[in-house]
């Protein structure tokens, strides 16, 4: 599934933001319960209100969501890259991420110390980039003498070794890999962690959620990459109240979904997925792809054998189902259309896959 590491500077709301996440997402959504494979890996589902429509059409017992797996990776400072604090542990935490979620703090409390002294959020973005460049910095320097090594008796290595060498000259004008546009294929063996996207979390009091200048100006700093705002502290307290009670909390704050379908959203947009969805007595059920899959890769999502015996997928919008009312009522309006295996997913195809076994 889909793997956002959760990075920061200490004391900017990571770990209430994180809590708050997996906790409100338990209540959500109870299939996927914060589900514990290390301390800090919580897999939470993403709220998806087609699926309870589905459930309803179709009679189906079981709500299952996509997934969005949330790491929180402790340890950033000033100097990890360098070892510093627990920089190494650090660094292998945040390797096997699909992204990289920054929580930057805004909020201001004369109780909650920052590490600098003072809340600025450029100067915090700057630090938490320029440690992750000095990492990638440090693995490419490290892989390049093995590199010019193996290029010279290898020719198809030729190719990594350029890719890291233009890496490295990108890094040391303090640019990321992914801001770059370098080609990523050559440098992948490297996991490299600014070749990841980036997505931000703005960390920001109840009254300045509804601060459009501010916001503004924070989404400045970090632009193309997306921006989210929240104010953590509200989020903790979601998980504790009925689906009525906390949207009425998020109103009263100028906010319409919670930080959690926020973060779930802006991930998916982030690293190009969407979701197709199945539904039946069983369940009614949300599966991630990629944008641009065809119908045999949405079927792989399910089953590789799917994958492999596709025959061809019926495929209703989710718009046209809700319509008719029924799947029979639909194909019998003609709405619920046979694809072949070349046929481009959708977001919020209900699809119906044949295939042998
Ligand atoms: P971490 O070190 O980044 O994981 O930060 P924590 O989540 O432990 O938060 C540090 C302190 O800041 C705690 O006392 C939190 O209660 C407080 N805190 C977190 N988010 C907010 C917020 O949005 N507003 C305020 N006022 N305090 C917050």
């Amino acid at each position: 599934s889909l793997s956002i590491g959760i990075v920061g500077l200490p004391n900017v709301g990571k770990s209430t933001l994180f809590n708050a996440l997996t906790k409100s997402a338990n209540a959500l959504a109870a299939n996927y319960p914060f589900a514990t494979i290390e301390p800090n890996v919580g897999i939470v589902g993403v709220p998806d209100a087609r699926l309870g429509t589905l459930a309803e059409i179709f009679g189906s017992a079981k709500i299952l969501p996509a997934k969005v797996e949330f790491v929180d990776i402790a340890g950033l400072v000033r100097g990890a890259s360098e070892g510093q604090g627990r920089g190494n542990q650090f660094l292998a935490n945040i390797r096997n991420t699909d992204a990289i979620c920054q929580v930057i703090r805004v909020f201001t409390d004369p109780d909650v110390t920052h590490v600098d002294g003072e809340v600025s959020p450029k100067r915090d973005i700057e630090t938490i980039n320029t440690e992750l460049i000095y990492a990638d910095l440090q693995t490419c320097e490290k892989a390049l003498p093995r590199l010019q090594k193996e290029a010279r008796v290898q020719k198809d290595r030729k190719a990594s070794l350029e890719a890291v060498e233009a890496a490295i000259a990108v890094l040391e004008t303090g640019k990321t890999v992914f801001e770059s546009g370098l080609d990523l294929e050559g440098l992948r063996e490297l996991h490299l962690l600014t070749a990841k996207p980036f997505l931000y979390v703005f960390n920001l009091d109840a009254d300045e959620l509804t601060d459009a200048a501010l916001k503004d100006q924070l989404r400045a700093l970090v632009a193309p990459a997306e921006a989210v705002f929240l104010d953590a502290k509200i989020e903790s307290e979601l998980y504790e109240l009925s689906d009525e009670e906390a949207l009425e909390l998020l109103q009263s704050v100028g906010q319409e979904e919670s930080g959690l379908s926020q973060l779930a959203r802006v991930g998916f947009e982030t690293l190009g997925l969407q979701t197709y969805l199945t539904a039946g007595p069983k369940e009614a059920r949300a599966w991630t792809i990629k944008k641009g899959a065809t119908a045999p890769e949405a079927a792989g999502v399910i089953h590789t054998d799917f994958q492999r015996g596709f025959i061809k997928a019926e495929i209703t919008s989710f718009d046209d189902l809700v319509e008719a009312g029924s799947l029979a009522a639909a194909r019998s309006a003609g709405k619920a259309r046979i694809e072949g295996k070349d046929y481009v997913m959708r977001d919020g195809d209900v699809v119906e896959f044949r295939f042998n076994v």
